[in-house]
């Protein structure tokens, strides 16, 4: 292969490594089968539409800097803490070192770890923003991850900005012990400060998002989203059902299970969640009414009385009359 269809060829294989890490090496590959539907989608159309199957809604995995894109305003974004590394305090072993799997996770990523920390505007709001990256040990939060997230709070409160971070990943990193079960601990005192500020944190959950990160700071925002049909839970559902000795519901632990019970506060599509963020941080910010989105999709996952509250227009300022001044018969303070 040579000239343009070399350049067609490698072009093709580059966009396929975002969609299928699986991807075959026998050549490019145009196509993705939707998990949801089974359909055959053309890479180009699911690129288009943020990795969401146009046919279905199944939502596919989306890359950390890509998911990062999507919610930031373009040339706003600066990384943060991308130089710390994660160390294998205890030599752990399991069915290989975590020093090794520390290097092969670097290797296959491109990373110290699997999350990533900017400052980037969200619609022109100015935002301390994080997400994991799946893909690095599966996004499991050990010293560096939570450390990563306890400084993104932090940075949120100096700058007096919002935080938001986009959780997927299978919990604590058990190769660092209770190194990382502090973390759940650590970083939720972060953000019990920032809340003490006043200044609002907007968590959204992806597929999946398990273990000691549901169990803290993951299930701790001001207004909680969830994309549609993500796993969201502590334990597996093995696991439950053992111990409780019970059938589970077969929705059991996706997002549409936890807005039913009041766990997620709405499930928004990915190509939505920008300008959602953007209509709430301005309600939780006591910003200027933003109204230049449509909210076609987000109602449909959102509670009635939230949708409303979301899509009615500001009510009209209301002009009080000043009552006349009683004259000051005691001093006394009575009730009013
Ligand atoms: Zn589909």
């Amino acid at each position: 292969m040579s000239g343009q269809g070399r350049r067609w060829f490698e072009q093709t294989k580059e966009f396929v490594g975002k969609v299928k890490a699986g991807a075959s090496d026998d050549g490019p590959d145009l196509w993705t089968r939707c998990d949801g539907c089974g359909d055959t989608l053309f890479n180009d159309a699911l690129d288009a539409n943020h990795l969401v199957c146009p046919l279905c809604g199944h939502h596919f995995r989306i890359g950390v800097i890509g998911r990062l894109r999507l919610l930031c305003d373009e040339g706003t974004i600066t990384l943060h803490d991308d130089l710390l590394h994660p160390v294998d305090a205890l030599t752990f072993v399991d069915s290989k070192p975590y020093a090794k799997r520390i290097e092969q996770s670097r290797a296959k990523t491109g990373r110290n770890d699997a999350f990533v920390a900017i400052s980037g505007d969200v619609a022109g709001i100015p935002c301390e923003v994080g997400a994991f990256d799946f893909t690095y040990m599966g996004g499991s939060m050990g010293s560096v991850v939570g450390e990563a997230i306890t400084r993104l709070f932090e940075r949120a409160r100096e700058r007096r900005v919002p935080a938001i971070v986009v959780s997927a990943s299978g919990g604590a990193r058990m190769q660092e012990g209770v190194l990382s079960l502090m973390q759940m601990a650590k970083t939720c005192a972060a953000l019990a400060k920032l809340k003490d500020e006043g200044l609002p944190y907007i968590s959204i959950l992806t597929h999946p998002t398990t273990g000691g990160v549901a169990a803290s700071f993951a299930m701790l925002g001001d207004v909680i989203l969830a994309e549609p049909q993500a796993l969201i839970g502590f334990a597996g559902p093995r696991v439950i059902q053992q111990t409780i000795g019970e059938e589970l519901p077969d929705d059991f632990q996706t997002s549409e299970y936890l807005l039913d019970h009041g766990m997620v506060d709405a499930i928004v599509d990915r190509g939505d969640l920008k300008r959602t963020i953007a209509v709430l941080l301005a309600q939780l910010l006591g910003l200027s009414p933003v109204r230049p989105f449509g909210l076609k999709s987000v109602e449909g996952g959102l509670r009635e009385d939230a949708a409303e509250s979301l899509t009615k227009p500001p009510p009209p300022p209301r002009i009080v009359e000043p009552e006349p001044e009683p004259e000051p018969e005691s001093t006394e303070p009575g009730p009013k």
